[in-house]
Formats: C-alpha cells, structure tokens, sequence
C-alpha cells in the first residue's frame, strides 16, 4: 500500500531545496526530483507533465515509467486523467485507474500495471501549468496526508519553474514562462488614445521569497500573529466612529470581518503550513487554489468573493513581510496600470497626473471602470487573457485603445511606431479643437444639442475644451466612491456649487446617487446579491433608505442657489416610484423656503429610462416628469438580458440591432407628444456612427464623454438628417443581427464622417 515517506513532507522539502541549489543542467534536476519524490512518497511512479505550447502535456520526467516515454509522451488538453487534473485544476485520486473511462493507454510508458493513481496540479498565479503524478501498482487510494504533501512539492515546483530556477525556462515553449520576451496581446479598446510607458502591477502580488519552511512551528506562530493582525485591522476600521455614523459602512466592514475570521480560511493555511511550507507560502497556496476554482466555475458571485479573499491574502503576506503594494502617491513617471480587474474607486485612487494607461483582464465596455477610465481620458485595454502574469513591474508597454492592442516588452521599433501613432492623434484632436466653437448643425440646418458626461471636479475642465452645450449627466456617485468616508452635508454642498460655478452658464443634470451593481462605496457595501444589476440599486436604495437621497438633494438645493436646478432620478421602474422620489424633492424644496435657506430659481426632476418597464408608461411619465435621458448601457443590458459587465456576453448585442432601435424608435415617438425633452446618455451617444443612428431615429439631444463631442459634432455637420432618418426608418424593420455594416456603408457613401 502506498504510504506517507516515514521522514515526512518537511524533509521531502528540505531535500527538494537542496536539490534546487544544485549546480546541475534543467534535465538532470527534474531526473532527481522525481526520483526524490517517489522515494519519499512509497511510490513506484513518480512524473513530472507541463505544459509546451499548442497547449498540451509534455512527459518532462519520471521516475518508474519508461524513460523512452520522456519528450515523445504527449496529451492533449483534457486528455487521460493527467490531462484531467489540468483541465479541472484539481487533484485526481484513483485506486484503479486504468478502468476509469478517463484513462488514456500510452503503451510507450509502460504504466499498465499501476493501479492506483494520484495527479496533482502545479499551479502559480491561479494558472495550471503542469502536473505531478505519483502511480502505485496496489489498487488503494492515497490518503488524504498524501494528497496534501503532493500537493505541497507541486506547489514549490511550480514557483521554482516559474521563476526560471529549475530549468532553463527558454527550453518550454510556453510563452507564459518566458518572463523576458516581447508579447502582444489581443483584447478590447474600451478607451482611445495610446500610451508608452511602464507597468506597475495593480495589487502586486507580495513576492514570496521563502517557500519552505526552516522551523515550522515558528511559521505557525507567524501566521497566526499576522491573522491576529489582519483582524485588528478589520476590528479598528469597524469601531472607527465615522462607520457609526453611516451605519451602511458597517455592513461592509463585517461582510470583510467575517471573511478574516473565517475559520475554514484559516484552517486551511494552517494546514498548509504544517506541511513544511512557510507562513507566506501557505497563504499562496489557499489563494491558489481558490482562484483555479473560480476559473474553473465562473461564477461572477464566486469571482466577486474572490477578490476579497485576494484582497484579505495579500493583506496578510504584507503583514508577514512588510513589503507593501505601491500606494497611489509613489506610482512612478508613465505608470500603465495592468491588473486582472479594477473597480471604479480603485482606479480614481491612482490619480490622473502620472497614470498613461491601463489594461484589464476583465472588464466590459459599459463597465464603471471603463465609463472613469474614458473620463478620466486614459486609453484602456481590456479582456487581455493573462497579461497580469507575464507583466512584471517596469516592463516597458504601449497601450493602444483604438486597436485594442498591448505591446509588453516591446521592441524599440514598436515604440517608435506608436510614438508616432500618438503624435497623429494629437493632430486629429487638434483638429477637433478647430470645430470646438461651431454649431453641431446637420447640413439641412437641425441643431442637436450635445452635451457632456462627468462625475469628478476635474471632468469640468473639459467643459471648455470639447464645447459641450453643458452637463447631460453627472454621476454624483463618483464622488461618493473616491472618499473614505461618506461626504458630509457641507461637502456637498461645496462640491455642487464648485461644478455649478465650473460649468458657467450652462445646465448641469445631476444624476442622484446611482450605487450598487458594480457601483460600491468602498465604505458602506451592501449585502452581496446573486445579480447585483437587477437588484437593490439606485432609486431603490434611494427610496428605502431616504435619509441618503434627502441629504443629497439637500446639498444640491443650497448649492444651485437662484440657479435651475436638474436632478435625474436612476433606474425609474414605474410611475409611482418617480412620485415618491419627486415628494421627497418636493418636501425639501418647502424645508429650505421655510427655513429661508438658498434655494434654486426652478428645479427640474428628471427620470432615466433605464428599465424597459418605464418605456411602456412614457407618456404617463413625462406628464410627472420634466425630462427624460435614456440610459441605454443599463436598458440595453435588460433589454437583450445581457450583463453589461460580464465581457463574456457583453459583446453579443448590437444597440444597433433592429430591435434596439426599434425600440429607441417608439420611445421617440410616445415622448413626442409629451413636453418635456427626451435625451439619450449612454456609452451609444458617444461614437459617431451610432449618434447618427440616434439621430436620424429623432433623438435631438445627446450626452457623451467629452472626448467624444468633436468626431460626433463632425459626424453632424456632415449629414444631411433627412436622407439618414429614411434610412434608418427603412433597417428598423430588418431581421439581420447588427446593422452597423449597413450603417457604415451608407455613411461612407454619403460622406458622413464617422471615424
Ligand atoms: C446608463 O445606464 O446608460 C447610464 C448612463 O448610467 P450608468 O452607465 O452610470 O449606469
Ligand atoms: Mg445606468
């Protein structure tokens, strides 16, 4: 039967570090750690499989297989039961495997007359990159100790490969391993423009230098002190008076409360620690394991706890080391974020003033990252597959938003290319610049009115520099998502009047706090929620916990002292919860003239049409209503039952699908007889060949990013609206799939600009 070696996993260890040390060729080293493995273990197999391009499993070692079988033994993906550990990212354990309808007969290796089987995963950053393998020809299940102390070698193999220690890393074809060649990556340009600069890891990973463990029970005692730690935090951020204050503050502090005192999580280390690793690399390990289960099962709610528990683990290995992550104030000149996914927050935390660009591995088009990210006028990159493992910090890397390309490492040839893409861009938008102060006329003389989207003090400068009409939406919640506490009453009312004296005398909407989704207070979380995006969110909040919404229309209404006041209520569902919202307004209103406080000259309530139910009651709404704005990246997103922050699915709907525009066609038309103006704020109104779509279907305003306003006011001025609206009246009754094809074609047939 096979057993546990008597010297136990902490000698195995032990000896696999001298073994590393060893001045020996890449072959002769993996030749020993098999045989070393299998003594150690009580086996008669022991195999080493990773991963060589064209992704699939090379035998790389054995010990008590054929050796003819090393380099000539390949599976595919998912084949035989090695290739089974890959794809599942966990270990199988068998005590016959050869009946197992998995296994895969290789007559070169010779391993007929194993029967039991146990195949661990080596994994590092969440990614399998190869398997262990230990074979008995006894048919019994290896114990759970077993399991464990494989699972442990394969941990530290995994590390030792990655780092290039183990063998000359240039000999696996991997791209993945080689830490110093030029890659380019394929993704998403989900904002414009170009950067050339130099990586630094969002939340880098804490670098583990010590694997294994000298004195465990001292490594014990580490990581229980850095648990003592990591709770105190948590503790101080839940008695810290402000959280009293707001109470909601509370909840998220004890959701991550209850994270760091969970004890299977703790369990889990200490477990790992035990079996000879140190107390960072236990930590590493738990990680591990939990990101290639969340890779495996994709579960968004499953991904979202994982970012905590990554969050909690890299707290606690800077406990343990002392190595902190950059803090936004040290980013270096011509920072490029790269990271796996950001929150809105977090990136506003960077700062604009060094920040050149920024590439995701997961975010949508219509995500609140990508929405800062575009006002924030950094270019972005994202679904770019496995840039945050190959990026190593201070790597040089050109970003390129419009092709939707990452250079990492590039050649100085490359760089020049882009430099001088950059400079052409410049030009383009000094162009823009030209048509700042002209009319956004068509050519048979419609004037569209186009205004501008914001939510920080700083989006007002662009104000001027892209001639908005004004503000079509501003997302007071970024505003509340940047701070560390939620902003008092009188901050407010300062930050309204800085965007109102910014704006001049143009109109501001301000949007009431739009949260939950992936919107979240990084002080006040809610209750984690199966799908967040049909959940308790915007007006919802609003109208269940009205002390938020009444302090904030507070605010606005001192600050929009003998102003027009706009205010635009999120995610209006029906008639009867813009009512309630509308009274609530209406009841300050009176406090304020009671109290003889400053007060607007008129306000103006507005509802977004962000739930199809609403487009069913439009003219019931805009007789409670002054105006409307479609929202079209939420309504969109219910409309075609797409999750607008899933990547995955993101991209599968058109808004220029013939139903979409069907739909912003009757919209349209219901408004018409209403009057009050109807707008249309989405990311939609922002690229040109859809703003003409818009238009030709009647929409007469539209709110974009700034950057946007040029081309689309181009677009404009070079149509004639008559011609486009026949047309676009003509495709709404179309079965295709998309129509931007037939949309584009017409444009370039006609002139119209809309690059
Ligand atoms: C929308 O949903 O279209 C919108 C403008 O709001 P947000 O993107 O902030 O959800
Ligand atoms: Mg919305």
């Amino acid at each position: 039967m096979p057993a546990l070696g008597a010297t136990g996993p902490r000698t195995l260890l032990r000896r696999l570090r001298e073994i590393m040390a060893e001045q020996i060729s890449a072959q002769s080293r993996l030749d020993k750690l098999v045989m070393l493995i299998a003594t150690n273990m009580v086996a008669e197999v022991c195999s080493i499989y990773l991963r060589r391009a064209g992704k699939y499993l090379e035998l790389f070692a054995t010990e008590g297989l054929n050796r003819a079988a090393v380099h000539k033994t390949r599976l595919k993906e998912g084949e035989g039961l090695v290739g089974l550990v890959a794809e599942t990212g966990e270990a199988v354990n068998l005590s016959d495997a050869p009946s197992d309808p998995r296994f895969s007969y290789r007559p070169e290796t010779g391993e007929d007359p194993y029967k039991s089987f146990l195949g661990v995963p080596i994994v590092r950053g969440g990614q399998v990159f190869g398997v262990l393998t230990v074979q008995n020809r006894a048919a019994v299940l290896y114990s759970e100790e077993e399991v464990e102390a494989l699972q442990t070698v394969a941990m530290v193999l995994a590390e030792v490969v990655a780092q290039g220690g183990l063998f000359n890393i240039a000999e696996l074809d991997e791209p993945e391993l080689r830490a110093d060649r030029p890659r380019m990556f394929k993704g998403d340009g989900l904002s414009e423009g170009v950067a050339v600069g130099r990586v630094v890891l969002h939340e880098p990973r804490v670098k583990v230098e010590r694997m294994i463990a000298d004195n465990p029970q001292e490594e014990l005692k580490r990581l229980e002190d850095a648990i003592g730690k990591l709770r105190e935090n948590v503790d101080e951020m839940l008695d810290s008076s402000e959280l009293d204050l707001t109470g909601e503050g509370r909840e998220v502090i004890e959701a991550y409360r209850l994270f760091a005192y969970d004890q299977g999580w703790r369990q889990r280390m200490r477990d790992a620690v035990r079996t000879g690793l140190t107390a960072e690399a236990g930590v590493e390990r738990v990680q591990d394991e939990m990101r290639v289960r969340v890779q495996r099962f994709g579960d968004p709610v499953l991904r979202e706890r994982a970012h905590d528990l990554d969050d909690l683990a890299r707290r606690l290995l800077r406990h343990l080391s002392g190595d902190g992550s950059i803090a936004p104030g040290d980013l270096p000149n011509e920072a490029v974020i790269v990271a796996r996914s950001m929150g809105p927050a977090e990136l506003l935390d960077y700062g604009r003033e060094k920040l050149l660009g920024l590439v995701l591995e997961d975010a949508a088009a219509t995500s609140h990252v990508a929405i800062v990210a575009r006002s924030m006028g950094l270019p972005l990159v994202s679904s770019v597959e496995g840039v945050s493992d190959s990026a190593r910090a201070g790597d040089g890397i050109v970003v390129d938003g419009e092709a939707g390309e990452v250079h990492l490492r590039p050649m100085p040839e490359v760089v020049k290319t882009f430099e001088i893409k950059r400079a052409l861009r410049a030009n383009r938008v000094a162009h823009f610049a030209q048509i700042r102060d002209t009319a956004a006329v068509t050519k048979d003389g419609v004037h569209i009115k186009l205004m501008m989207n914001a939510g920080l003090l700083l989006d007002m400068a662009h104000m001027r520099e892209s001639g908005a009409d004004g503000v079509g939406l501003f997302r007071t919640e970024l505003q509340f998502m940047i701070g560390e506490t939620m902003p008092r009453l009188a901050d407010q009312i300062e930050f309204y009047r800085d965007v109102l004296e910014a704006a001049g005398d143009k109109p501001v909407v301000f949007r009431t706090l739009d949260l939950g989704g992936d919107k979240v207070l990084p002080y006040a979380r809610f209750e984690r929620e199966a799908n967040p995006a049909l959940g308790w969110r915007a007006i919802r909040i609003a109208l269940d916990r009205p002390a938020l919404l009444r302090y904030q229309v507070r605010a606005l209404i001192q600050a929009a002292k003998g102003r027009i006041l706009n205010v635009l209520l999120p995610m209006i569902s029906d008639v009867a919860e813009f009512n309630q919202a509308r009274a609530l307004i209406d009841r300050e209103t009176e406090r304020a003239r009671l109290l003889q406080l400053p007060q607007p000259r008129q306000i103006r309530v507005g509802a977004m049409l962000e739930v199809p139910a609403l487009a069913f009651m439009l003219p019931q709404i805009m007789r409670s209503a002054d105006f409307v704005s479609i929202g079209s990246n939420d309504l969109f997103q219910f409309v075609f039952a797409v999750d607008r922050t899933n990547p995955r699915v993101s991209k599968r709907y058109d808004p220029l699908n013939p139903p979409a525009l069907t739909l912003i066609r009757q919209i349209v038309h219901s408004a018409s007889e209403s009057p009050g103006d109807l707008s249309l704020c989405g990311e939609m109104a922002g690229k040109p060949l859809d703003a003409m779509a818009l238009i030709g279907l009647g929409l007469r305003t539209l709110s974009m990013q700034p950057a946007n306003i040029g081309p689309v006011k181009m677009m404009i001025q070079s149509l004639d609206l008559r011609e486009v609206s026949q047309f676009v009246d003509r495709l709404c009754g179309r079965t295709d799939g998309s129509l931007r094809p037939r949309l584009a074609a017409f444009a370039a047939e006609r002139g119209i600009a809309i690059k």
